[in-house]
């Protein structure tokens, strides 16, 4: 009979692209579902209903999956040696949306990896998610040893940075479980300091309704007023707490995949705001910054204009 092993997993990955595999055994996430409500209840989730839903999921992964044991997490490095030109005129894109959705890169990976070890082991069963799932990604990433989660919130991995979005397959196999990374924020306050809007309430603690990234791009009504003049430039997403992070500093490097290589790395106020339905979705058919639909980049274009 087959086995699949760590070791078979992390080859098979490795292969596909990923940049960092981790395992980790399923169990209910008590406390962090009871962190998780406490920042529902204090509204940090802003507009973002769906944090609230399925929660009983959040909790036990075997909701999902009932027969699940492991939980595998992957990592895919998504920095490219660039960096934003400060044009007059133009609005800044966050890093992870300057080429090709993630989303249809990572779920083809996905679907491979899964494919080649259910060939190896024909009774392995998987459920595989891209931050779309009702499942506590961050968490899991941090049980599976990929990094710790930084005071900004993002997974930092000690020799990789955070530059990377995360994915993970739920399986019914059991594996040897990966060791956790400890904290090495320390003492750093450097995003937190950094931060435009103050949205870093508290270490490891993030209020959406003051995040230029939410604000930016998972927010569907007007912008509150309050945050004007303070958005320095950023159009879709914000990567202000990731840039000043002396491990992205230390430990960027450069992806392997060609479609993360910039497109749209700033977009032209103007240019936006001129834009029809059908030149936006031609524009943005394979980007991320489809998801704001037109309306919303309009929304963000005028707010910058505005704050001049
Ligand atoms: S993404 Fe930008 S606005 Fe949001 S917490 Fe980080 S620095 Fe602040
Ligand atoms: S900037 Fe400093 S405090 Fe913030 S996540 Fe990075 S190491 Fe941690």
């Amino acid at each position: 009979m087959p086995q699949l092993t760590n070791k078979i997993v992390i080859e098979k990955a490795k292969q596909l692209g990923f940049d960092l595999i981790g395992f980790a055994e399923v169990n209910l996430l008590e406390r962090e579902t009871e962190k998780l409500q406490l920042w529902l209840d204090k509204g940090y989730q802003a507009a973002m209903g769906y944090m609230e839903r399925n929660f009983h999921k959040r909790k036990d992964i075997r909701e999902i999956l009932p027969s699940a044991k492991s939980v595998i997490s992957l990592a895919l490095n998504y920095y490219t040696p660039y960096k934003h030109n400060e044009e007059e005129g133009k609005g800044k894109v966050s890093r992870y949306a300057w080429g090709k959705d993630y989303h249809f890169i990572m779920w083809e990976m996905l679907e491979k990896l899964e494919n080649e070890l259910k060939q190896i082991e024909p009774e392995l069963e998987t459920k595989s998610y891209v931050d779309t799932g009702p499942v506590m990604d961050k968490v899991w990433a941090v049980k599976s040893g990929l990094g710790w989660m930084g005071k900004h919130t993002n997974i930092i991995n000690p020799n990789k940075g955070s530059w990377f979005f995360i994915a993970e397959i739920i399986t019914n196999w059991v594996f040897d479980y990966s060791e956790i990374i400890t904290d090495h924020c320390g003492t750093c306050t450097a995003c937190i300091d950094a931060c435009p809007t103050g949205a870093i309430v508290q270490e490891y603690v993030v209020d959406a309704n003051k995040c230029i990234s939410f604000q930016t791009i998972e927010n569907k009504g007007d912008i509150s007023a309050e945050l004007k003049g303070k958005f320095e430039s950023w159009i879709f997403g914000c990567d202000i707490c990731q840039d000043v992070c002396p491990w992205n500093n230390k430990f960027s490097f450069t992806t392997s995949i060609q479609d993360f290589y910039p497109k749209n790395k700033e977009l032209s106020l103007d240019e936006v705001l001129n834009l029809d339905n059908k030149g936006f979705n031609e524009r943005f058919a394979e980007s991320p910054i489809k998801r704001t639909k037109l309306k919303g980049l309009q929304r963000n274009a005028g707010f910058l204009k505005d704050a001049d």
